[in-house]
């Protein structure tokens, strides 16, 4: 019995990534009857399919997203196995935001494995992503470049208590993703000894709560909206990062605006995006961190998501591994980095 080629039966079609032994596509861009989503970020998570599997923290993202238009979900526990059609399918931390799973699939004695989006640092707010060996590794080319080496977290963290120090009459507003990259600042400010109150924008409290109710701890937080404009002086305020320079942002004293991006690396887009304080926090792999997994995972052979997929795939087959680029649509770069 001859093994089937991977791409014989994971392949991209119209609605995305489709495991044809598995009757599923993993995150598709458009409804389907059978969808494995790896996390909960609005490219890879939408409403309207039939049935979704996913870990119980995807799942509880996407409930609070999309109510009943999740679809019949099923969650699965990091590490465990299930069998779909004729494909054994278990799910595995990427270390990315709450409940982001790399899918393992192994379809005839071949492992498939798609991580998903995926970082390599420690995040308080999620569980580490773990290498597992496969035949053929999928995965994400956001930040595939030799210029992205992110700076530790906690010396960005430390840039922007200097800054609050510095100025206690302003309010410092930090730009942040609703969905992993605010709780992770959250969370690397308290590490950092910030332990007084932390200034949310309503769009940001919804899944603080969440977090919370999933075992993280994010200390005390208030509504920005209401609180007296003094009262906001040498405080940091979190708001998604389209707030932080419209109408709403104008109740706050004297604002320096901060983002938190792994884009901030680009002094050019900071520039751009009228930051005064770039952090260059993200939860994507870096050029080194990337290479890193691939090396990690020894699969002999890569397909590369979205992102930059040219630098890596070169890059990879000087070392001898089989590289493609899988062209997969409808996946932004620009909100969750
Ligand atoms: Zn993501
Ligand atoms: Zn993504």
């Amino acid at each position: 019995m001859t093994v089937p080629r991977p791409e014989a039966w994971l392949r991209v079609v119209p609605g995305g990534l489709w495991c044809e032994p598995g009757g599923f596509f993993i995150d598709p861009t458009r409804p389907v009857e059978r969808a494995v989503i790896t996390h909960g970020h609005s490219d890879h998570a939408r409403p309207g399919n039939r049935h979704v599997l996913a870990t119980a923290g995807t799942l509880a993202i996407m409930r609070a997203r999309f109510g009943d238009e999740l679809g019949a979900a099923q969650a699965l526990d990091y590490g465990a196995t299930m069998t779909i059609g004729d494909v054994r399918v278990s799910l595995h931390p990427a270390g990315h935001v709450l409940g982001s799973a790399q899918v393992r699939l192994e379809h005839r004695g071949t492992r498939v494995v798609v991580s998903g989006d995926y970082k390599r640092r420690p995040d308080p707010t999620c569980a580490g992503f773990e290498p597992l060996p496969c035949d053929v590794f999928v995965t994400e080319a956001t930040f595939a470049l030799p210029v992205f080496r992110h700076p530790p977290a906690d010396q960005e963290i430390d840039k922007l208590l200097r800054s609050v120090a510095l100025y206690p009459e302003r309010a410092h507003v930090v730009g942040v993703y609703a969905l992993g990259k605010c709780q992770r600042v959250i969370a690397l400010l308290r590490r950092a000894g910030h332990d007084g109150p932390i200034y949310l924008h309503g769009a940001l409290a919804t899944l603080c709560e969440l977090y919370e109710a999933h075992g993280v701890a994010l200390g005390p937080l208030v509504p920005a909206t209401g609180a007296a404009k003094d009262d906001l002086k040498g405080k940091i305020v979190l708001a998604p990062p389209g707030a932080t320079h419209d109408r709403w942002a104008r109740r706050l004293p004297d604002p320096v605006t901060a983002l938190a991006s792994g884009w901030m690396r680009v002094r050019q887009r900071a520039r751009q995006r009228g930051v005064e304080l770039p952090l260059i926090i993200s939860d994507h792999a870096d050029w080194d961190e990337l290479n890193q997994t691939v090396d990690e995972v020894g699969a002999p052979e890569i397909w590369v998501t979205h992102g930059r997929e040219e630098a890596l795939i070169h890059h990879v087959a000087r070392r001898g591994i089989r590289a493609r680029a899988l062209s997969l649509t409808g996946f932004e770069e620009e909100g969750d980095a």
